[in-house]
């Protein structure tokens, strides 16, 4: 339902924390958190129900004096966390999830992983093809933790990263996908990279100083910045600190314009 990505030179727990805040209108049933550490280690935290029960789940697993020295930095309009925090991650994605495949419970909760934890994933929308997909795997010996269509879509980019890089692993997932959705991947010893896609549901990149954001709508980054590219069907979007890299699904490299957003939350 909503889906926030961020990375660059702050630490990002409580930057995705207020962007899936910024999208609570929208409506969800649980919600959760992956957070890419410096060391490569990928950290999960779910949570059924509203974003406090995550928001206290967090800072449980951080302790709390990681998750206070980030929100006053952020409070200040610093941007920067302290150096020494040991939990920092500058690479993360966040979801609040409105249950369309799968009950709602913590283990449906994304993001979602493959069983290696080499892939992590947050999604919007629905993959329709996702139980033929499913049995494909299960055939294959993967084990699935969730019911969700998503996880789906994670244990298939795992699968073709044996064959290639993460960009070409996610191109080759997305080609087996049908259905409506919008996601966005972290791999586990990449710091400093997103890679996302989407099909017929909104996908939005947000252009910072040092740091660069993905979103399924502008308001879940629009304080920190009002320069945004627009995803669109059919391409695959690596991200990085530095910006943003469209290509289509097909190979070719796409110019997308920058755009300056005019008005306030
Ligand atoms: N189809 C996915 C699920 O049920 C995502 C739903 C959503 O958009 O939140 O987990």
């Amino acid at each position: 339902c909503g889906i926030v990505g961020y990375t660059g030179r702050r630490s990002c727990r409580e930057l995705l924390l207020r962007g899936l805040e910024r999208l609570e209108y929208r409506g969800y049933d649980s919600a959760g958190l992956a957070l890419l550490h410096d060391d490569g280690r990928v950290e999960t935290i779910h949570a059924v129900g509203n974003l406090s029960r995550l928001r206290a789940a967090v800072a449980a697993a951080a302790g709390s004096a990681g998750g206070e020295a980030e929100s006053e930095a952020l409070d200040a309009g610093e941007g920067r966390t302290p150096d020494d925090d040991a939990t920092a991650a500058h690479t993360g994605i966040g979801h609040t999830r409105w249950a369309t495949h799968g009950r709602v419970s913590e283990e449906n909760a994304h993001p979602h992983c493959d069983p290696e934890g080499r892939v992590h994933i947050v999604l919007n929308g629905i993959v329709e093809n996702w139980a033929e997909l499913r049995t494909r795997l299960e055939a294959r010996g993967n084990v699935f933790r969730s019911e969700t269509d998503a996880e789906v879509v994670a244990h298939l980019i795992a699968l073709h990263l044996d064959q290639g890089d993460p960009v070409e692993a996610v191109r080759r997932a997305y080609r087996e996908l049908r259905g409506h959705y919008a996601f966005v991947a972290l791999f586990a010893g990449r710091p400093g990279l997103l890679v996302a896609a989407r099909k017929e549901c909104p996908l939005v990149v947000g252009l910072g100083e040092g740091e660069t954001f993905l979103a399924s709508a502008i308001p879940a980054f629009l304080r920190h910045t009002r320069r945004i590219q627009l995803v669109e069907d059919d391409e695959i979007v690596v991200v990085t600190p530095q910006g943003a890299r469209f290509e289509r699904v097909a190979g070719a490299l796409v110019e997308r314009e920058v755009r300056l957003v005019d008005w306030d939350e």
